[in-house]
Parts: C-alpha cells; sequence; structure tokens
C-alpha cells in the first residue's frame, strides 16, 4: 500500500481555497514487525515536510499583512527579498524575508525594513532554545547535539559550539534579571518585625561547595575552582536549587537572598544555615535575616569521623593506643550531644596515644585527628546538641537527600577527568542546571515566551520585583 500525507491549511477567509501539499508518501508491502507504523527517519521527513508547508504559509501570510500601511492600507513596495535561516526543532527552515518601503503617509525613522527577519531576530525558536539548554545541562554539549540530532529532523544544524553559546545566552538572560549586591539585605527594625504576621516554619538552607578543573583563555589546564550549591527548604518541603562559582559571581548574596525571598522569607522568619563551616559558604550567609543561625553539618562531621575510622584501622594498637576507634565512637557521640568540650579532651588524649614516628600511617593518622580536632574547635560556636534538635525534628545535616555537590556539581561538571570549564562557562550552565533539576525553567521560558504556554504549564516560583 501507499500511504500519502498532506498538509491542508484553511485560511480564515473563508473564500479563498484550502492549500494543499504532500510532504511524503511511504510504500508499505507485507506487515512485519519493523515495517509497522513510521521509521524514525521517515517521521524525521514528516515532520520537515510538515514544518516546511506549515511555517512557509505562515510566514507568507505574515508578510502579506505587513505589507498593508497600518494608517492609510495602501500596499506598500517591495525592497528587495533575501532568505534567513531559522532553526526550530523540527528542521532548519529557510525562510522567505523581504525587504519592504516605509510609508510616506507617516514620518518615518527608516525607509524599508524587513518585517520578517525583525520577528524572528533570535534566529532559533524558543522552544529549541528552551530544549536545547535543557539537555545540555544534563548533558555534555557533545551528547546534546547527538541526542537532538538522532531523535529530531535537525541535522547539521546544531554543534557543541552553538549550545553552548545558546547556554550562555538563555543563562545571561537570567543574570541580567536579577538585582544588585547589597551589603546587606536585612530590612527594617526589630519593632517592624515585631508587627510582621506570623512567620512559616524554620527555613532549612544546606551550602556546600566542590572542585571543578578550570581552563582558561590562555592555559588549558589551570587548576581548579570551587563552584557552591545549596538548597532552601521550607517548612513544607518545597526545595529550590541554587548554585555559582565562588570569586566570579559578583552577586552571590542576592542570588541566595532571592531564593528566600521567592520562597516567601520574613523578616521574623527562622533560617537555619547548615554548611560544612567552611568561610566561603559561611560568608555568603551573612546580612541576609536577624534570626540565621549556623550549624556544622552533621554529615559533614560524621564523614570525617568515618574517614579517620578507616585510617585508625590500617594502624596497629601499639602506635595509636588500644581504644583508638571506641574513644572515636565517644567522641561522635560527645559531639552528637553537644558536649564540645568533653569531645575535644578525648581527642587531645588521643592525639597523645598516637606514636606519630613508628609509621607513615601513624604520622598519617596524627595529623588527620588533629585537623579534625582544629575542624571541631574552630565551629564550636556552630556546634549545637544535634540529639536535641533531632529529637525535636530540627534540621542537622543535608545528606537526607542526595548530596547537592553531587547532584549539581559532579554528576555534569567533574564525571570525567579532562573535562574543563572557565569561570563563566561554569557558572553560566550551572544556572540554567539547578533550574532543571527544580524543574522551572519551561515557566522561566513561558514568561519570557508568553505564547509557548499549553494547558501544562508548570509554575515558576514567584520573582522579586528588581
Ligand atoms: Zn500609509
Amino acid at each position: 500500500m501507499r500511504i500519502r500525507v498532506q498538509v491542508i491549511i484553511e485560511s480564515d477567509q473563508e473564500t479563498t481555497s484550502p492549500h494543499v501539499e504532500e510532504v511524503a508518501c511511504l510504500e508499505r508491502g507485507e506487515l512485519t514487525p519493523e515495517t509497522l507504523g513510521l521509521r524514525l527517519d521517515e517521521a524525521k521527513q514528516v515532520l520537515t515536510g510538515v514544518q516546511q508547508v506549515m511555517t512557509a504559509q505562515q510566514v507568507e501570510d505574515y508578510v502579506e499583512h505587513q505589507r498593508q500601511c497600518p494608517h492609510c492600507q495602501l500596499p506598500l513596495a517591495y525592497k528587495g527579498h533575501h532568505q534567513i535561516g531559522l532553526r526550530t526543532l523540527f528542521g532548519k527552515l529557510t525562510l522567505s524575508s523581504p525587504r519592504l518601503y516605509t510609508c510616506s503617509c507617516q514620518p518615518q525613522e527608516k525607509r524599508s525594513w524587513s518585517p520578517v527577519a525583525a520577528l524572528f531576530s533570535e534566529r532559533s525558536t524558543p522552544e529549541l532554545l528552551c530544549q536545547e539548554v535543557r539537555w545540555a545541562s544534563l548533558l555534555s554539549y557533545g551528547l546534546t547535539t547527538k541526542l537532538l540530532g538522532d531523535l529530531l529532523p535537525m541535522e547539521h544544524q546544531l554543534s557543541t559550539s552553538t549550545v553552548s553559546r545558546h547556554v550562555h545566552q538563555v543563562a545571561e538572560r537570567l543574570e541580567q534579571e536579577l538585582g544588585d549586591e547589597q551589603p546587606s539585605f536585612i530590612e527594617g527594625c526589630p519593632a517592624q518585625w515585631y508587627e510582621l504576621p506570623e512567620p512559616g516554619a524554620p527555613l532549612t538552607v544546606s551550602l556546600d561547595g566542590g572542585y571543578v578543573h578550570a581552563r582558561s583563555p590562555e592555559h588549558r589546564k589551570d587548576g581548579s575552582f570551587e563552584m557552591i550549591v545549596g538548597k532552601s527548604t521550607t517548612g513544607e518541603g518545597v526545595t529550590t536549587s541554587f548554585g555559582l562559582v565562588s570569586g566570579y559571581d559578583a552577586k552571590p548574596r542576592r542570588r541566595l537572598f532571592e531564593v528566600l525571598q521567592s520562597q516567601g522569607m520574613q523578616m521574623n522568619q527562622a533560617v537555619t544555615f547548615l554548611t560544612d563551616g567552611g568561610d566561603t559558604v559561611c560568608d555568603l550567609t551573612e546580612g541576609l535575616n536577624p534570626l540565621a543561625e549556623h550549624i556544622l553539618d552533621w554529615f559533614h562531621i560524621t564523614m570525617r569521623l568515618t574517614v579517620l575510622n578507616q585510617m585508625a584501622k590500617g594502624v596497629p594498637d601499639q602506635e595509636k593506643g588500644e581504644a583508638f576507634e571506641k574513644d572515636l565512637e565517644r567522641v561522635k557521640w560527645f559531639i552528637w550531644h553537644g558536649n564540645v568540650y568533653k569531645a575535644l579532651q578525648v581527642l587531645e588524649d588521643l592525639a597523645w596515644d598516637i606514636d606519630a614516628e613508628a609509621s607513615d600511617e601513624a604520622q598519617k593518622l596524627a595529623k588527620t585527628l588533629d585537623e579534625f580536632d582544629h575542624y571541631i574547635r574552630t565551629n564550636r560556636s556552630s556546634t549545637p546538641n544535634y540529639g536535641d534538635r533531632y529529637r525535636n525534628e530540627e534540621a542537622i545535616s543535608s545528606a537526607v537527600a542526595e548530596s547537592a555537590v553531587n547532584q549539581m556539581v559532579s554528576k555534569r561538571f567533574v564525571k570525567k577527568q579532562q573535562m574543563r570549564w572557565t569561570r563563566r562557562g561554569a557558572h553560566l550552565l550551572l544556572q540554567i542546571r539547578t533550574r532543571v533539576l527544580d524543574d522551572t525553567l519551561p515557566a522561566t521560558f513561558q514568561r519570557w515566551y508568553p505564547g509557548m504556554e499549553t494547558s501544562e504549564s508548570p509554575q515558576e516560583p514567584a520573582l522579586a520585583a528588581s
């Protein structure tokens, strides 16, 4: 049998007859599993055909409409004809783009203009842009072009450089919407905060850093830099992700403040920051909320204790003292109950017991133990009674869900050792990735391009006016 696929376009004016055009003709013999329905290459051919016929008609209609002067209704004269290339999800199009003279009935700035070129100034449809940057935030730029090219009729229209340029373009637009950095975002005074409505449950913000390999325009290899990522969670469990490249981002606190704002933070509302105690991460949380409290993330304490415990297993008892592992367990429970004083005492005793001269392993253990001692000592003021907090169902750790660093950074930025990033490139891609993981990117596109709205449109978190 022969299957002919035609496009029939009916005009709004009933007087003109419909435009009919055939876009594909498929042949089928006896049915086999491989000949049932459309093959991928045929589906691409049909999509390309429909897209071409449809867009040609749409553009023709648009030009016809533009050709009439909106003031005196007289037709405008053609000055010339050009073609413009336009990328869509269903193939690259070549659109006819006439140049029209402006009408002399009104004073005009220009003598002529190209309505089609002006309408498609971005040269990519918003839907293509959205899919491109979405996939690029989940896969490498190379795999993104391959995936979209394999499944959609867009052969040869995408390259890794196009994809990365589009990622930067979309992310820069997001960046421009972000307000200015300020020394403090705390507004009003305690008397005013007292007047505010009853606040919601405390917001919990976990912050962590991860390193990625750097490259710069001058050097292919250029050390590494830190990406800070975090999640803010409301009492109802709604989570918003954010991230930035430390040292590159000029507005880190504004960024975090906007996340808190979007979650409805009030100045009389408590905010708990869970961090690993690092300076860059702690600086970020200054001046955001008068009731902020800092807590050393229990996850980071247990991680360090696990490392110490593993190391101790490789050192004979006579080099580290017989009760080392047991005492380490005591340290853990002293910290858990908020008794940092006792924990530090035990740590000191343990340090005395190690014979650091005995072996390389013993020396390493002594060094790591000393670092842990220093870690607990410097973060003393952020070490609460975790046991009490746990019983009161207050946040103590960010490790409940998948670690933010693993989810936002490792899986996309460091999965291969040879992946190297410029600070700008990593920062911009991270802005897309956090929104894709939170599933708020489609809503942002719909705000930018209202015509993209569909019946199942997702919601964008409220953006503060800035
Ligand atoms: Zn006119």
